[in-house]
């Protein structure tokens, strides 16, 4: 054992061999020289073990090369989204459209106007920036930004009803993903949570029955990601306006995805429009930006201005702002909403989901044909009806109709196909059903994007 470690050579003595003094020019010599150590700590486990290894000075720099590589590497990686949902909270959600990527970039890149009042010389207010195209668009009085819907919800809820009760039906008690729950987003507020009626119907009586001195807002709840059916009854917004009305307990309304635009004439079924419920009587409605609106991760915040005034002047919205590149991004987005004719090509994430059948076919045939010659006989592939989703909670239950490549392998599972797929520069990612590997066309650009570049490695 003793004469295997001693065959080790020294890290000084490495360093000064060719091989080093090649990476030395492209990495610093400090960088190498703590590389190389913790490569030999590995050489080293491995004699322990009792593991044949290859001690040359051309392999160990090899090794410090590959690993200096692999640090270099970015871990956020692009991928190319077969998966069928549009709005994939893993995949990153919405991707932003160009004018979107451009105004980050000119933010990114230099210094900007972003709380500072040109015309005045002097302090401005970020909201600015956003709040006009947001009152805009909704026909709120005034609106205000935070990093995402649940930090809009737990900012207004502590801002309009902290240590008071929230009503909330027993319909509407959600979970998002795991981390975002109704219950606990209201206790972490610092509310207490007053829920009323039942799982499958609720009544205006039930929160007339509740109200009192201690309620400090009622909350009504999109049930963007399930929905109940058969006997069911929802108190709506309108009538939940009227029985608050002079009684100073503001309707806060989560709307999750909350549609800027009426979607049903793309084919798809309408998702409540933020506007509605304001028009309703709805005081404060809270909605993400990367979800059916198509933009970068925010929750913004809309409605009344005394109570917007509130929420802003609470400590925890600076603790909740958005930074520059958001603000960038969500102002680019929602000018494009100003434009009526244009926006839905524009924005990514309404274009995937209004794309027409026959585009998908055509784009699913081209890439089945290339996957086929790819393949060479080792597997079918098959292009077959199916369905895509909107993902992130969006318009529960509803499939849209898409085209699917269906790939059966001769020899690899659906699963080892697919973790091999993963493995393709940019990793595609795709899903598994029964006995095939299935790649949905919907949010896939080009044909190629789906054909690894070189052979898969399995
Ligand atoms: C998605 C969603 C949230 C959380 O929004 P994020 O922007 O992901 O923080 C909260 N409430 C509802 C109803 C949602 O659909």
């Amino acid at each position: 054992m003793k004469t295997a470690f001693s065959q080790i050579p020294s890290v000084d003595r490495l360093l000064i061999s060719p091989h080093f003094e090649a990476l030395s020019r492209e990495s610093s010599r400090e960088r190498v020289a703590s590389t190389l150590r913790a490569v030999l700590a590995e050489l080293r486990c491995k004699l322990e073990k009792d593991e044949k290894i290859n001690l040359s000075g051309e392999h160990v720099a090899d090794l410090v090369a590959l690993k200096i590589a692999e640090e270099d590497a970015p871990s956020l990686k692009r991928v190319i989204n077969a998966t069928g949902t549009v709005i994939h909270t893993n995949l990153g959600r919405s991707v932003l459209p160009e004018e979107a990527v451009e105004a980050v970039v000119a933010a990114a890149r230099y210094p900007l106007s972003l709380e500072y009042d040109l015309a005045k010389g002097k302090r401005g207010d970020r909201d600015s920036h956003l709040e006009g195209l947001i009152c805009r668009l909704t026909g709120a009085e005034a609106a205000t930004v935070v990093n995402n819907n649940a930090a809009a919800v737990l900012l207004t809820l502590n801002s309009l009803a902290r240590r008071k009760e929230v009503l909330v039906s027993r319909g509407e008690l959600v979970e998002i993903g795991g981390s975002f729950r109704i219950p606990e987003i209201i206790s972490a507020s610092g509310c207490k949570m007053h829920e009323l009626g039942t799982t499958n119907r609720t009544r205006i009586d039930d929160y007339k029955d509740v109200l009192s001195a201690k309620t400090g807002a009622i909350l009504k709840v999109h049930t963007s990601n399930y929905r109940v059916v058969g006997f069911t009854e929802e108190t709506g917004l309108a009538a939940l306006a009227k029985l608050v009305k002079d009684k100073n307990i503001p309707v806060i309304e989560d709307l999750g995805s909350g549609a800027l635009a009426d979607l049903s004439s793309f084919g798809l079924t309408r998702e409540p429009l933020v506007e509605e419920s304001l028009r309703k009587g709805v005081d404060i409605v809270t909605f993400s930006g990367d979800k059916l609106l198509g933009g970068p991760q925010a929750g913004i915040i809309a409605g009344r201005k005394d109570l917007i005034k509130r929420i802003k002047k609470n400590q925890l919205k600076r603790a909740l702002r958005v930074d520059k590149l958001t603000i960038a991004a969500l102002a680019a987005l929602l000018k494009l909403y100003l434009n009526r004719d244009t926006f839905c090509e524009k924005i990514p994430t309404l274009r995937f989901l209004a794309r027409p059948l026959v585009e998908l076919e055509a784009l699913a045939k081209l890439a089945a044909e290339g996957l086929e010659d790819y393949f060479g006989g080792d597997a079918t592939v098959d292009v077959e009806a199916g369905s895509s989703q909107i993902g992130s909670g969006a318009l529960p239950g509803e499939e849209i109709p898409s085209k699917l490549i269906v790939i059966r392998h001769k020899s690899l599972t659906p699963s080892r196909l697919a973790a091999s797929f993963r493995k393709a520069s940019p990793p595609i990612i795709g899903r598994v059903k029964e006995n095939s590997f299935i790649l949905d066309v919907r949010c896939v650009e080009r044909a190629k994007d789906l054909l690894p570049r070189k052979k898969l490695k399995t």
